[in-house]
């Protein structure tokens, strides 16, 4: 899988690139690599305050506008309707463009309903071609919908990879024409993931990375990957995937892994959820 196709008929890359935890003065040099060695997506937020810089390695890159797919995100500080129509401004005019291919509402806490109906009025007015949401559980995203009739979702954002492998998620948002996204392919590295046995096994197998086995195995499910890399022969890597399958054994043998726990944050725990939904960004 190349691409996907959204529910509106816009096309986006299976494989980007995520700038989340670059630094600021890394993110122009990173852009540029990454679009050099072959990626046409980019996945920013406005929470990870280097929208400017992507803005100016995409332009430097002498890329035509339209051959880059930018991602960038809403945060919960600005879900009010107000103030989503002016942070949706502030990230185009950090970004440098007049059009973004994809808004996400970065998380499913605070006023998201407020904060979609303003992206609404962005994506009829041209200015943003699709829009979405990320780590919305089946629930508040079905919720979500079923209760803004005008544009539905086109994109869930959500944490997968092969320790919470998202099954039935993955199932739900293909029954409803919603794009299953990635974040975090490799759990951040987490949990000896790079020198899992069952991962290496199958990658020594097919003389690839066990970063190159995971990603096919998300991609042959479907589902989109922005693994992120500070390294250019990563970066190549992480992209180069499409020459070789994964067979139904391997892939059965990767589902073994799955333990549908997030090691990375525990989305049920209150403290969490609350640090997290009222993280401001600005004052
Ligand atoms: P990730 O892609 O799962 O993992 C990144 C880690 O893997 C980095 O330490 C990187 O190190 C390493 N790595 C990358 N390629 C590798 C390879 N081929 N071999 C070995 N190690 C490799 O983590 P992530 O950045 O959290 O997630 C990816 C993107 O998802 C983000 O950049 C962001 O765009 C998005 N995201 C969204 C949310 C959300 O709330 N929606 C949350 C988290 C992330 P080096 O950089 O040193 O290579």
């Amino acid at each position: 899988m190349k691409e996907v196709r959204l529910m509106n008929g816009v096309v986006m890359p299976a494989i980007g690139f995520g700038v989340y935890q670059i630094p600021k003065e890394d993110t122009k040099r990173c852009v540029l690599d990454a679009l050099e060695v072959g990626y046409r997506s980019i996945d920013t937020a406005a929470a990870y305050f280097n929208e400017r810089e992507v803005g100016e390695a995409i332009r430097e890159s002498g890329l035509p506008r339209e051959s880059v797919f930018v991602t960038t995100k809403l945060w919960v500080q600005d879900y009010e309707y107000d103030d989503a129509l002016r942070a949706v401004e502030k990230s185009l005019s950090e970004l440098g463009l007049d059009t973004v291919d994809l808004v996400l509402l970065h998380k499913p806490y605070g006023n998201y309903y407020a904060a979609w109906r303003a992206l609404e009025r962005f994506y009829k007015e041209g200015r943003i071609r699709a829009i979405g949401v990320t780590s919305f559980s089946d629930e508040r995203l079905q919720d979500l919908f079923l209760h803004n009739e005008e544009v539905k979702p086109a994109v869930n954002q959500i944490e997968t990879h092969p320790f919470r492998q998202q099954q039935k998620s993955n199932e739900f948002l293909k029954a409803e024409g919603i794009v299953h996204e990635t974040w975090s392919p490799f759990a951040e590295g987490q949990k000896g993931i790079f020198t899992n046995p069952v991962l290496v096994r199958i990658a020594q197998a097919h003389g690839k990375s066990v970063a190159a086995v995971i990603l096919r195995w998300l991609n042959q499910r479907g589902v989109v990957v922005i693994p992120k890399s500070v390294r250019r022969e990563r970066m190549a890597e992480n992209l180069n995937i499409l020459d070789y399958t994964l067979s139904p054994e391997e892939m059965g043998a990767i589902a073994t892994l799955n333990e549908e726990k997030s090691p990375i944050y525990d989305e049920n725990d209150l403290a969490t959820v609350r640090g997290i939904g009222l993280h401001k960004i600005h004052d």
